[in-house]
């Protein structure tokens, strides 16, 4: 053991159904762009390939947590996605074996700073600002994929007090999750630990200080988080 000068971060880490053992979260990846109902909603080309980007591991909030209203940003956005955890992986996965490196499915949330990120695509700035900020990756327990199969099809689901925001179906995907997995091991060595938030359908929007989000997909643990007072 290293005798750390100041303290070591502590290690990210998913509940998982069932179990009492921990999913510790090394790397978030994140697809852009991967409904085309959310790419025109966004005014963007549809024709456009998805995007990839990454959140730090420590912005994951807890199911049951709450989300500080961050600082910079005026314009605060739900993405509800589904959230893929790999057991293992690789550098240039075959979409063929990509499905043997998923330990399971969580639904989750990309949180978005909406009001920088329309400069960022315009500048062609990083999107560290708008994506990657604290408490920007909330994400439910895993389900492991022993209970769900491969998954395919249901529906990803998001209500902003009550009223549903959010409903889509992930056979709408652009980059099935097979393919996403593939792509990505085409630019990173993907490994166990490692989770990715698939995209979001159509239906994002702003919430404020005291909104409780619920977020769902059809067979997996919900995840509800509360947006609370501003961050400083
Ligand atoms: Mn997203």
């Amino acid at each position: 053991m290293a005798d750390f000068a100041v303290s070591p971060p502590a290690q990210a880490q998913l509940d998982i159904v069932g179990s009492d053992k921990k999913f510790p979260v090394r790397r978030i990846y994140c697809i852009g762009k991967n409904y085309v109902a959310h790419v025109i909603e966004m005014q963007q080309d549809e024709r456009d390939p998805p995007v990839i980007f990454m959140k730090p591991a420590d912005a994951i909030v807890q199911n049951g947590g709450e989300i500080p209203y961050p600082v910079f940003t005026t314009n605060f956005h739900y993405e509800c996605e589904l959230v893929v955890a790999l057991k293992s992986g690789g550098y240039n996965i075959p979409e063929a074996e990509a499905s043997s490196h998923i330990f399971g499915y969580a639904v989750g949330l990309d949180m978005t700073r909406r009001d920088h990120q329309a400069a960022a695509l315009a500048k062609g700035l990083p999107w560290e600002v708008t994506k990657a900020f604290d408490h920007s990756a909330p994400v439910g327990p895993i389900t492991t994929v022993e209970d769900t199969g491969i998954m395919t099809t249901g529906h990803v689901r998001l209500k902003v007090n009550g009223e549903t925001k959010q409903d889509a179906d992930i056979s709408l995907l652009i980059w099935k999750i097979d393919e996403i997995i593939a792509k990505l091991s085409e630019q990173h060595e993907l490994k166990e630990g490692d989770i990715i938030m698939t995209g979001t359908p159509a239906g994002v929007g702003a919430v404020v200080t005291g909104d409780v989000l619920d977020c769902s997909v059809d067979g997996l643990s919900a995840m509800q988080v509360r947006i609370g007072p501003p961050a400083a």
